[in-house]
């Protein structure tokens, strides 16, 4: 009894004055999914890795342009991901990352919709 008295007056404590000192995210830990639209080239495949059918791909006419472009709509669904990473591995471009912390709690369902003004469609002029 004496021992552990005089043990732990000489150690620190061992807890952690949270927040003011955080946590450190162990290796590997999957938190939030991030997006990297400049990477992404529309190759389709985290589409296909994604078991719960979390991410959608898909074009719609850009309706704010007059000259007929058409724009990529990438659709994640938070509620339907379960944190796999399969998608990360998956993007051959590096666009999706799996970063350590963990994603903020959602007071109404959202689904994030990206969109990407990269096809341009050229107009075809018979001659
Ligand atoms: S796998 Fe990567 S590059 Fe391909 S569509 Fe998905 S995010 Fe974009
Ligand atoms: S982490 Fe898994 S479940 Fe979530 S979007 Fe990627 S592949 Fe789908």
């Amino acid at each position: 009894m004496l021992g552990v008295v005089l043990r732990n007056l000489f150690t620190g404590p061992v807890t952690r004055r949270y927040p003011f000192e955080r946590r450190q995210y162990f290796d590997g830990s999957r938190g939030k999914l991030l997006f990297h639209p400049e990477y992404c080239e529309f190759c389709g495949e985290c589409e296909r890795a994604c078991p719960t059918g979390a991410i959608e791909l898909d074009t719609a006419w850009d309706t704010r342009r007059q000259d007929y472009s058409i724009v990529w709509l990438r659709r994640y669904d938070p509620f339907k991901c379960i944190f796999c990473g399969n998608c990360v591995e998956a993007c051959p471009y590096g666009a999706i990352e799996l970063a350590e912390e963990p994603a903020a709690p959602g007071y109404r369902k959202e689904i994030s919709v990206d969109e990407i003004p990269n096809w341009q469609w050229t107009e075809w002029v018979a001659s």
